[in-house]
């Protein structure tokens, strides 16, 4: 190999640190926060002292942080690029340094450290922020026709509805430059990849959604890993570097197939058991165990998910020949032997993990095998009544429902076999019914407070987290009282 995965986090790491940053470790991927509900940046440990809240206690950090981003999951195996678990590499200023070293820090370790070509490197910069643009242009000597001014969707970072945040400026990376620079857009997955994203931050954003200025301007910073091992290890995607393709490998073995011979849809089912069981791994190991709501709701989902796929990529059983088996542990094995460098608890933990991995695949194996007999009956049913009817097969809200209640499937398999099989579903009757189950709990929950009379000390008044959606970001975690 040219350059492993690890080799890139080490020489990240170093090159802060020689540059006055403090090597600190990953936080956990549960947040001590809670207005997030998993930790989705390298910046969520620090955000007490970014909001001034807590003392800093050194000026400089440098961290490799592992993240979860749920909002990714429907990119998994789409784009090249997304994946649920990732690593971010970042380097961190408390009132420190700001634009310019950030800037020319970054240009450095992208050209001299990781020596990357410097016509190949894109700027994006935030539509107003002449100074990153005069700095990229006038100090670096990157031309005017390579930085793009881009709005806030892209260009202004937020780590949550409330929190620290500020403009920032981003490096792509040009796999073909010799496509020209007319007409351009950094969004163009099949010629750009977004790696580095420089937060200049100098706000809170409040409540109400105005900005405030924080007391000092710091540097939040975040670089994938995974997108910069795919740039060096000149791969087609994120999952052929040697950070995935060994569980890719691995799982090719399960299923019988080769990747290399795949087509397009088995090639997305191997990269969506590649991603999922990283996350799943790590995500278990950080406490998180599958459950029906919270973050354990997420884990829940992803490994239902991870089940399903292997199944469709043909899977049985453990995959070694005992048909009762579960095949997930063996897979996770192979994520747990790649974990050194990521995450030195995980070997530790991984009795516990594969325990846990094989009792839910074995338990929502049963479920599966009778849901599936019922969504194929109701998707025959829907799709003649279409016929009938001359209009767009749809399966119903209260179909999905009932699969969802009675069968434990999450709602993205069903619409994930539904479309595979020409139909969609209903998701505003599916919400009407979710609706309808949420105010009747709550109904039975308020009916048993009133019965105890007092319900200080009642289970349900210990703070836990209510799953707000498996899409969102920035699912809040809220007290039930
Ligand atoms: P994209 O536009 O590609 O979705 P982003 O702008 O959402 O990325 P940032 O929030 O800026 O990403 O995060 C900082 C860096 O983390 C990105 O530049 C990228 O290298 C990496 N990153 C972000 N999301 C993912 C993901 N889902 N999988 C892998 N790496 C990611
Ligand atoms: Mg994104
Ligand atoms: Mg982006
Ligand atoms: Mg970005």
């Amino acid at each position: 190999l040219p350059v492993s995965g690890d080799s890139i986090r080490r020489r990240f790491l170093s090159f802060y640190a020689s540059r006055g940053h403090k090597v600190l470790p990953s936080a956990s991927l549960v947040p001590d926060d809670p207005t997030v509900l998993l930790t989705i940046a390298g910046m969520l440990q620090f955000k007490p002292v970014f909001l001034g809240k807590v003392p800093r206690e050194v000026p400089r950090a440098t961290t490799a942080q592992r993240c979860i981003r749920t909002n990714d999951v429907e990119n998994v195996g789409r784009t090249a690029r997304h994946h649920t678990f990732f690593e971010m590499l970042g380097n961190f200023s408390f009132g420190d340094y700001f634009k310019k070293e950030a800037i020319k820090w970054a240009w450095e370790l992208s050209t001299i450290e990781f020596g990357l070509p410097a016509n190949r490197l894109w700027i994006s910069v935030y539509e107003n922020d002449d100074e990153a643009f005069e700095i990229w242009h006038d100090e670096v000597g990157v031309p005017t026709e390579r930085i793009k001014r881009m709005g806030e969707d892209d260009n202004f970072w937020t780590s949550g509805v409330t929190g620290p945040c500020g403009p920032c400026s981003e490096i792509y990376y040009d796999f073909h430059p010799e496509r020209g620079i007319l007409d351009t857009d950094l969004g163009d997955d099949t010629r750009f990849i977004e790696f580095y994203n420089l937060v200049f931050m100098q706000y809170n954003k409040k409540e109400d959604g105005s900005l405030e200025p924080l007391k000092q301007r710091n540097i939040d910073t975040g670089l994938g890993l995974e997108r910069v091992a795919r740039i060096l290890q000149k791969v087609s995607s994120n999952y052929e570097t040697d950070l995935i393709y060994p569980i890719i490998e691995k799982t090719s073995e399960l299923a019988n197939v080769s990747y290399a011979l795949a087509d397009d849809h088995k090639k997305m089912n191997l990269k969506i058991i590649g991603d999922h069981l990283r996350a799943i791994v790590y995500l278990i190991s950080d406490g998180v165990f599958p459950s029906n709501i919270g973050r354990g709701y997420v884990v829940r989902r992803l490994i239902r998910r991870a089940v399903r796929t292997g199944r469709l990529l043909g899977i049985k059983g453990d995959g070694r020949g005992n048909l009762e088996g579960a095949f997930l542990p063996v897979i996770a094995e192979k994520v747990i032997e790649l974990s050194t460098h990521i995450d030195v608890d995980v070997k530790d933990r991984s009795p516990r993990i594969l325990e846990e991995l094989k009792r839910e695949e074995l338990r929502f194996v049963q479920t599966l095998e009778r849901g599936e007999k019922l969504l194929d009956e109701m998707l025959v049913d829907a799709l003649s009544r279409a016929k009938e009817n001359g209009t767009a097969p749809c399966l119903s809200g209260k179909d999905a429902f009932l699969l969802y209640d009675t069968y434990g499937f999450p709602v993205e398999i069903t619409k994930e076999v539904a479309e595979e099989r020409g139909a969609s579903i209903d998701m505003n009757g599916f919400d009407i019914e979710m609706e309808n189950q949420r105010r009747q709990s709550q109904a039975a929950h308020s009916a048993v407070k009133l019965e105890v009379g007092n319900g200080a000390d009642l289970a349900e008044n210990v703070a836990d987290t209510e799953f707000l959606g498996y899409n969102s970001l920035y699912a809040k975690a809220v007290v039930e009282s």
